[in-house]
């Protein structure tokens, strides 16, 4: 009879990025499920301070950080500490402590989290692409140098990581990132111009943030996937397709030399990807609901260069490189913003970002302070170039 008591496992020490947002709603959701598995001991947020420290008593966490400036009106009970800028990052992760860190801001102010969470040498769960269209190369470089892994929590990397983790990359002929095609994908392409925010902030399978949902729309979310896939995976950009399913049951696929494809097939829910990230490299023992207690049915359809020709400017990007991942990210978040306003049309996003990327001239990015330079250039000039498509 074996009387040994089992290993008790220790609790580890999380610190979640961004938790106001959806997807930090998400992480707090997974969390709530798998109790004693994590002790979260530090948040942020972006300007939302209320919020955060509502979420803090829920989760009794006393460890906060916020991005940017205070908002609205709060009481700062005396036992919480809040760090305040992205120069406190490195103060933060020193409190707290972590054994892991996920990163769920949206947008490039995700970056300089990640450069800090790995210069303190702790493994990330990276759910900001932002961080790798950006400055791909020194995130993944720096990863390396500290040796800590990335867990990828973007529902497509994360299968694709699941899926590498069983076969040898020699036999891996091409890695495939899926797509849904989103809310347009059957709309015919002359009311293309005259699609209105309201419509484009409406994903018929994913609850997500509304810049994302836009990006479905034009498939420049997809084109930020290759980006993210070739700095992660490694694999040249023939290497990295892209396959419409839209029913997004099925996340990624790898293609193996002798033609076989393997597939992650799963519910169209983020919260996988993050119970995946958070457990790595075991699994969760909290299942989902089966995929198969329903009719499913599954399509798989070329992505269209008509109808989205955003998502050849991700393969544009790896060719021009260094700083055009952080031209291209920042100039597509401006320019849906101006269409959210109102202030461009649907199809001048795409054509706006276009002429951005290849007016383009900052090489480099081998440091933060370069990438920002670039970052806030390519934000001006959407803002020039939208001025002249009105004047048309
Ligand atoms: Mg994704």
């Amino acid at each position: 009879m074996n009387t040994a008591r089992p290993v008790k496992k220790r609790i580890r020490r999380l610190v979640l990025l961004g938790a106001t947002g959806t997807l930090g709603t998400m992480v707090l959701d997974v969390l709530r499920t798998t109790p004693g598995k994590f002790r979260l001991v530090g948040m942020s947020a972006g300007k939302s301070l209320a919020d955060l420290l509502r979420l803090a008593r829920q989760f009794q966490v006393s460890r906060l950080h916020l991005s940017g400036q205070i908002s609205g009106d709060f009481r700062k009970p005396n036992k919480i500490t809040v760090w305040q800028g992205e120069e406190c990052w490195n103060k933060f992760f020193k409190a707290t402590q972590p054994d892991l860190v996920i990163n769920c801001i949206a947008g490039a102010g995700g970056l300089p989290a990640t450069l800090a969470v790995l210069n303190a040498g702790v493994p990330l769960a990276l759910a900001n692409k932002e961080s790798l269209v950006m400055a791909g190369r020194l995130v993944m470089k720096l990863a390396a140098q500290k040796q800590v892994p990335i867990i990828p929590v973007d529902s497509e990397h994360s299968a694709i990581f699941q899926l590498l983790q069983g076969v040898p990359r020699s036999q891996v002929k091409n890695i495939i990132l899926t797509a849904s095609g989103g809310m347009f994908l059957r709309r015919p392409l002359k009311e293309f111009p005259d699609i209105t925010p309201a419509e484009a902030v409406k994903h018929p399978n994913w609850k997500m943030g509304q810049r994302i949902t836009v990006d479905s729309g034009t498939m420049a979310n997809k084109a930020l996937e290759v980006v993210e896939a070739f700095y992660l995976f490694g694999f040249p950009p023939e290497r990295i397709k892209v396959v419409i399913n839209p029913q997004s049951f099925v996340h990624g696929m790898v293609e193996l030399n002798d033609g076989t494809i393997l597939a992650q097939i799963s519910a169209p829910d983020m919260r996988d990807s993050i119970r995946y990230a958070l457990n790595y490299p075991t699994r969760s023992s909290v299942a989902t609901p089966s995929l198969f207690s329903r009719k499913v049915r599954l399509d798989f359809e070329a992505a269209d260069k008509h109808r989205f020709p955003a998502l050849s400017l991700g393969y544009e990007v790896i060719k021009r490189g260094g700083a055009a991942g952080a031209v291209f990210n920042a100039a597509d978040e401006e320019a849906v913003r101006l269409f959210l306003e109102k202030k461009i049309k649907f199809t001048d996003i795409y054509e706006i970002v276009r002429l951005v990327l290849r007016r383009n001239k900052f090489i480099r990015a081998d440091n933060l302070a370069s990438i920002k330079k670039a970052d806030q250039w390519a934000r001006e000039e959407v803002g020039l170039q939208a001025q002249k498509i009105k004047k048309l």
